[in-house]
């Protein structure tokens, strides 16, 4: 077992360091599958990966290292190797990899976004991501891929977003290739227009084609456009998708008609220019927001490291929360491990953020006594620094 020498840099890091400890001395941290057959990488306050090719050999050992080295950041690797603490990484001899996709609100370009940064989150940030995550699940990974519930976990990220484990031993074989596939199907990247149904058929005697579509019964990908397109018609919610208001007021004028239309196939009761562009844009904007390419490569490249459940993310003082139940889960509760006692810190800048129940901020250049939990999450966040009289 290597040991790694952590140099612990000032006092808040030491501080941080040890009530990190305290939980871990507590928890039940849950050992990922053929623990020995990963990597792992610890971070520090520097930087979330800080030493890494390690290999683990047991739930034992995990503990023991979580209580002794007490990271600030744990992360193992999606694949499982024949040699994980060996390097470069060809040496390490791939045998499978767990299918892991990472939502995060950060990739979702929200406008709340240019209010409060990328260091911070809102109850808006938390509640748009996980209702991409819910929709991972429930409108692709069960129907079209049929996965079981069962196979499917989900834990909070620790900071802004969610992870989902899918442990399902046929998936576990593909290579990068076809995990690339899967990372393009969910995010509708490249989709092919025609091929979700959508086809224009001349009509003998007249100069427009007539525009054909795909109907809500239809499986998969035509199904979900046209029965989308349906529920937004109903909301009078189509600007959503990138239609211009003009071609919205159009459809919402006609709006039974058009949806009756689109039952039988018909997308063309109502009389738009440009209509194939039109639904062409519509169908680019649908898929899963898995981000940009450093996200998507967690599932399509083998080689990366996943946040540990149950365990602290170092610039939150939050966990990685398994959840269970998506739909009541709260973030900034349910993934709370520490507790009330007051903890006296000089605040250099926060905006309002809630902790429990309680919303604490915004706050510029003041010292407070605040309760451990929000104490941890501002120090986490380097905004603030402990108080000494
Ligand atoms: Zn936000």
């Amino acid at each position: 077992m290597e040991n790694i020498q952590l140099r612990v840099s000032n006092p808040e890091e030491e501080y941080v360091r040890s009530k990190f400890r305290e939980y871990y001395e507590r928890a039940e941290v849950q050992a990922p599958e053929d623990i020995q057959r990963r990597e792992w990488g610890f971070g520090g306050w520097e930087r979330k990966i800080e030493t890494r090719h390690m290999q683990i050999a047991s739930a034992q050992e995990l503990k023991s290292r979580l209580v002794r080295d007490t990271p600030l950041f744990i992360s193992y690797s999606v694949a499982y190797y024949e040699f994980p603490d060996m390097r470069p990484m060809e040496k390490k001899n791939w045998l499978k990899a767990d299918l892991v996709f990472d939502l995060d609100a950060d990739h979702l370009e929200l406008p709340c976004k240019n209010r409060h940064g990328s260091k911070w989150v809102c109850e808006e940030c938390l509640d748009a991501v996980k209702e991409e995550s819910i929709k991972l699940v429930e409108e692709f990974l069960i129907p079209d891929f049929g996965f079981s519930k069962d196979e499917i976990g989900m834990n909070f990220s620790g900071n802004r977003g969610y992870h989902v484990h899918v442990r399902s031993e046929g998936v576990r074989e593909l290579r990068a290739f076809a995990r690339r596939e899967i990372v393009d199907y969910l995010a509708g990247t490249g989709i092919d227009f025609s091929s979700m149904g959508f086809e224009s058929k001349p009509v003998p005697g007249k100069r427009e084609p007539k525009q054909l579509g795909p109907t809500p019964a239809d499986p998969a990908w035509p199904g979900r456009i046209a029965k989308l397109v349906s529920r937004l018609l109903a909301e009078r919610k189509l600007e959503e998708v990138g239609i211009g208001e003009k071609d919205a007021k159009k459809i919402y004028k006609h709006g039974e008609q058009f949806l009756r239309a689109i039952e039988g196939g018909n997308w063309d009761a109502v009389k738009l220019v440009n209509k194939e562009m039109i639904w062409r844009n519509v169908v680019g904007r649908l898929g899963i927001k898995l981000g940009d390419r450093i996200d998507q490569n967690v599932t399509a490249d083998a080689g990366k490291l996943i946040r540990l459940p149950d365990s602290l993310h170092g610039e939150s003082a939050l966990i990685a929360a398994r959840v269970k139940d998506i739909g009541k889960f709260d973030p900034l509760k349910d993934a709370v491990v520490f507790g009330d006692q007051p903890v006296r810190i000089k605040i250099k800048k926060a905006p309002e953020f809630r902790v429990g129940e309680v919303t604490f901020g915004p706050f510029k250049e003041e010292e407070r006594e605040l309760p451990e939990q929000a104490a941890l999450f501002l120090l986490c966040k380097k905004e603030a620094v402990l108080w000494k009289s």
